[in-house]
């Protein structure tokens, strides 16, 4: 389970200030759990922005958005809407976006936050990963995560140190910038380089207060005088 919660309807529209046409993509996994992008928040989002002058060319509500081969298989039928649409809104979270972004070449925007858990979750493991830092930046990364593709997580550009597309802190990685560059290249929107991106706000990245009273919490981060003898010597 990741929890997601829907960003501001304002700033979404803000995304799509230079769109006219938009198709809207939620998922019936934890997204339609946390009651941030299921079939209902599909809907009332897709009339929100109807009333709001957009385009809403198509809405489809697919089972695990953080699975590729789903996304693509799900869309198979929607070729002529998504074509219609500008840019596509998926109500999910980062994985979710980032696995949709990497499966369809068009701009796609994140409608949604990921919160923090506070713990383990189960998850769709395939190459996206996410922080749950609570105010998704993949509307300026071209759908890829700049805290978990790049080994510094910087938000706001390449720290200059890549050789060859390869990180310098891990030559074994490539370069999370360089793969954020290609991407938005590659769809043309370059500018979103320009966008000013705020400092992270870290207290958002943390567990919420109520998260952390909760007693799953506690099962999982026991208070260290009440860690295992052996646990504790050991450190
Ligand atoms: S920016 Fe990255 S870490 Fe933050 S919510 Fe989006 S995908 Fe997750
Ligand atoms: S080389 Fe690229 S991935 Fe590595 S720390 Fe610098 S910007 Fe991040």
């Amino acid at each position: 389970m990741i929890l997601s919660e829907q960003k501001p309807f304002d700033e979404i529209l803000a995304f799509l200030e230079k769109d006219n046409s938009v198709f809207v993509l939620g998922c019936n996994g934890c997204a339609q759990s946390s009651g941030s992008g299921g079939p209902r928040q599909v809907e009332e989002m897709s009339e929100k922005l109807a009333a709001a002058g957009k385009k809403v060319t198509g809405s489809k509500v697919i089972d695990f958005l953080c699975e590729k081969a789903l996304v693509k298989s799900g869309l198979k039928r929607r070729v002529d809407q998504l074509k219609e649409a500008d840019a596509v809104l998926v109500l999910t979270c980062g994985i979710g976006v980032q696995c949709v972004a990497a499966a369809l070449n068009k701009p796609v925007y994140p409608g949604c936050n990921t919160v923090n858990l506070g713990g383990s979750r189960g998850e769709w493991e395939g190459t996206e990963r996410c922080y749950e830092c609570g105010q998704c930046l993949l509307y300026h990364t071209g759908g890829i995560c700049p805290l978990t593709a790049c080994t510094k997580s910087l938000v706001s550009g390449a720290c200059g140190g890549a050789n060859h597309g390869k990180c310098e802190i891990s030559p074994d990685r490539d370069c999370g910038w360089e793969l954020i560059y290609n991407r938005l290249k590659e769809r043309g929107l370059l500018d979103r380089l320009d966008d000013l991106i705020k400092p992270l706000d870290h207290k958002k990245i943390m567990p919420r207060p109520e998260m952390m009273a909760t007693p799953r919490y506690g099962l999982e981060n026991p208070p260290q005088a009440e860690k295992p003898a052996e646990e504790v010597k050991a450190k």
